[in-house]
């Protein structure tokens, strides 16, 4: 069977890798000039890094089960999680329970509720029962209106901005439920990382696509979903010397985001709805290569309306900084729609606003410590799971025959991963070719 696939992240390499392993032909199209999509990597420091921070948590087995498969293993590295609150000028540790009771800009009888819903949601396994709940008003209702104040109101503001009252309850289930999944036999949390980056993943599955006789092509875009009496017959490909071809296939795979598609084929009104209703929130990362490390923190939450970025992740406390020279490398993170006024500033605005608030992190930091800075813009970072999602959620098989749909508006509630987008999209490849195959059957 000849299956094309559009994207070339983790999931359309995923999915390529599962079928050309079946023994189907393969051809990826990636429209950017590199693999990786979200998970995609430059070199800094004589290493590689990702665009936007990545890590995996202990639960990510699909992804932990690939690397196996592809004599990766050895490349993961987990660390002790070192998570960190920055609130009214200070960083309160924020890893473990006795983190959690310590954590003085709330009551104790706050910390002890905060405590007990915690507990409470990690154990929760049917998660479905909170279908049709808000996050905020489950937060406020169960956790206490000083918790939202304080931790939980300002995490949903700067991860979901003006969505931010509008988010379903089972996602906010899912993080909990993720983070103690990813605690080892003694109870601690850890995080991991691929050494060398997801760019040795992402070129391992390029590498065994091409020796099982698949296709991957960087610099390629899709112009047009072929159709022919409701069913899929092809791809009209751009070639990145500005041909343009139509390329047969029997099935195709979207990894694109959901509201995408239908700029590439024409939909029936229901499919239409659902693929264009699922809103995204797009994400700001500013990578700043320093002298000296920041903070002994890997991921610090920020809880201040004044600093204009939702968190400071310290790549260099999960990887060693020898993998990049020797830099310390930090990442300030933020997600905003369109209107944002830093959706629309350039890397130089961005840096010279943001560096003055790195001094509120690490009161010796020194704007001497910046050698380099990159930025990095993606609008389609974080889909929007508002209440009622799974009424909202696009189908994987759409009414067009042969044509499919993996994208991150499909994983849910589990928060967007790569282990997820691998997972979805291999389940989706197996069931695309296996209902050609019943089609051609009959
Ligand atoms: C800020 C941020 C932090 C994250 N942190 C983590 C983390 O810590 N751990 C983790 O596991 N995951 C993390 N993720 C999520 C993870 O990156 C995604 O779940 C995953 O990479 C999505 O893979 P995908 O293949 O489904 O989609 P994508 O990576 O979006 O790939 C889709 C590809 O399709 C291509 N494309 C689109 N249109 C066309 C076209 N017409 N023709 C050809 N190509 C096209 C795009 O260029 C893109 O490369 C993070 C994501 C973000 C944004």
């Amino acid at each position: 069977m000849k299956v094309g696939i559009i994207g070339g992240g983790i999931g359309g390499l995923g999915a390529a890798y599962e079928l050309a392993k079946q023994g189907h032909k393969v051809a990826v199209y990636e429209r950017a000039p590199f693999l990786g999509g979200l998970a995609s990597t430059f070199d800094v420091g004589g290493g590689r890094l990702e665009r936007f921070y990545h890590h995996l948590f202990l639960s990510d087995k699909t992804i932990i089960g690939l690397l196996e498969e592809l004599g990766l293993g050895d490349r993961l590295i987990w660390e002790d999680s070192k998570v960190g609150f920055y609130y009214k000028g200070r960083i309160y540790p924020f890893s473990t329970p006795m983190d959690l009771l310590r954590f003085t800009p709330v009551g104790l009888l706050d910390r002890v509720r905060m405590g007990l819903v915690t507990v409470y949601l990690q154990r929760v396994k049917r998660w479905q029962k909170f279908e049709g709940m808000s996050a905020s008003v489950y937060i406020r209702k169960w956790m206490g209106r000083r918790n939202y104040e304080v931790v939980w109101g300002p995490l949903l503001d700067g991860k979901f901005t003006r969505y931010k009252d509008e988010i379903g309850m089972p996602w906010l289930w899912s993080k909990f439920a993720t983070r103690v999944a990813s605690r080892d036999k003694t109870f601690k949390e850890k995080l991991g990382y691929i050494k060398g980056s997801w760019g040795v993943l992402m070129d391992a599955l390029e590498r065994r696509i091409g020796e099982m006789g698949g296709e991957v092509h960087v610099s390629t875009s899709v112009a047009r979903v072929l159709t022919e009496g409701g069913r899929v017959k092809g791809l009209a490909v751009q070639w990145p010397d500005g041909r343009h071809s139509e390329e047969p296939f029997d099935v195709v795979i979207a990894t694109i985001p959901s509201f995408a598609l239908p700029r590439l084929v024409d939909l029936p009104a229901d499919y239409l709805a659902k693929a264009q209703g699922v809103e995204y929130e797009g994400a700001i990362a500013v990578i700043w290569v320093l002298k000296h490390s920041l903070s002994p923190i890997y991921w610090l939450n920020i809880s201040d309306p004044e600093i204009p970025f939702l968190l400071v992740l310290e790549q260099t406390n999960l990887v060693p900084s020898s993998e990049y020279g020797g830099k310390h490398i930090i990442y300030t993170a933020n997600y905003v729609t369109r209107e944002d006024r830093r959706w629309g500033m350039d890397a130089e605005a961005i840096v010279a606003e943001y560096v003055t608030h790195l001094k509120k992190i690490n009161p010796a930091f020194d704007p001497s410590w910046v050698e380099e800075y990159h930025l990095h813009k993606e609008p389609a970072a974080q889909p929007i799971m508002k209440v009622n999602y799974l009424q909202q959620m696009p189908p994987t098989r759409t009414p067009v025959e042969g044509l499919w749909l993996a994208s991150m508006s499909q994983v849910y509630p589990e928060d967007r991963g790569t282990n997820y987008s691998l997972r979805l999209a291999v389940e989706v490849a197996r069931q695309a070719v296996a209902a050609a195959q019943t089609t051609v059957a009959r």
